[in-house]
């Protein structure tokens, strides 16, 4: 059996688990998605995140899910999941915000990052909450005849950047960064940054802003796919990343 946690410390997690059974549920029979092959749990403790073989980091709110990450004792563990041990991980909004490497702070205070994907993200990068707005996004490998993909995004980061080696110098201060660790070697450089999508120019935006990376098993989206009722990222997350492992094959 397939472990699938979901970190319920704040923010959508349910949304996430609801969309985790459903996409294992509507799987046809002989697909690789059967149900008995998974089970979706929610993780608040080191304890659980052992027992899962990968993870979603909900959208919320990125300070508040890292100080309680921090106090329970988890901001270690998660590190080393994400980028030691190599689990996949799919982090959305605030997720993809504590998955980079380097994050801008808000204006009151900034938080600890997990890291992993070695982007620097610009956080509330819309404005503010009456900015949150909604597009069509064009994910053509979540498959079903390809219609679009709407994609809600509430204050939500961009990928402002890729980060390249020279980036290891010391950064402004208005930016965090997450720690080094032994473990990071110098893998950033072998394992690609797949820009998976950006905003189209329809949306009145700055079109071209990222809003979807992969870096080998790491995963993550600005916006919210838990909130729509479509669950075709999800079934694709857990397709190609969870069982296919840190292969890229979009
Ligand atoms: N703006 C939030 C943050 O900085 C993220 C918003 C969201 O996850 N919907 O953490």
């Amino acid at each position: 059996k397939i472990t699938v946690g979901i970190l319920a410390l704040q923010g959508a997690f349910l949304e996430h688990k609801l969309h985790l059974q459903k996409a294992v549920r509507q799987a046809s029979p002989g697909s690789p998605l059967d149900t008995t092959k998974f089970e979706i749990v929610e993780v608040r403790t080191s304890e659980q995140l052992a027992s899962v073989d990968a993870l979603v980091i909900p959208g919320g709110e990125s300070t508040a899910i890292s100080l309680i990450a921090e106090r329970s004792g988890l901001l270690q563990p998660l590190r080393q999941f994400a980028r030691v041990d190599r689990k996949p991980v799919w982090g959305t909004c605030a997720g993809l915000i504590l998955l980079s490497d380097e994050a801008s702070k808000a204006k009151k205070g900034g938080q600890e990052l997990i890291g992993g994907l070695h982007v620097r993200c610009q956080r509330n990068h819309f404005g503010r909450q009456t900015e949150s707005f909604e597009c069509d996004l064009s994910l053509p490998f979540v498959g079903d005849g390809e219609p679009p993909f709407r994609a809600v995004f509430i204050r939500a980061p961009i990928v402002e950047r890729v980060l390249t080696g020279a980036d290891s110098g010391d950064v402004a201060g208005d930016v965090v960064r997450a720690p080094k660790l032994d473990a990071d070697a110098d893998d950033y450089k072998i394992t690609p940054i797949e820009i998976i999508a950006s905003l189209p120019t329809t949306q009145g935006k700055e079109a071209g802003d990222i809003v979807a990376v992969r870096q080998g098993n790491i995963f993550g989206t600005s916006f919210h796919p838990e909130l729509t009722p479509d669950v075709r990222l999800h079934r694709w997350w857990l397709q190609e990343c969870v069982l296919g492992g840190g292969e890229s094959r979009i």
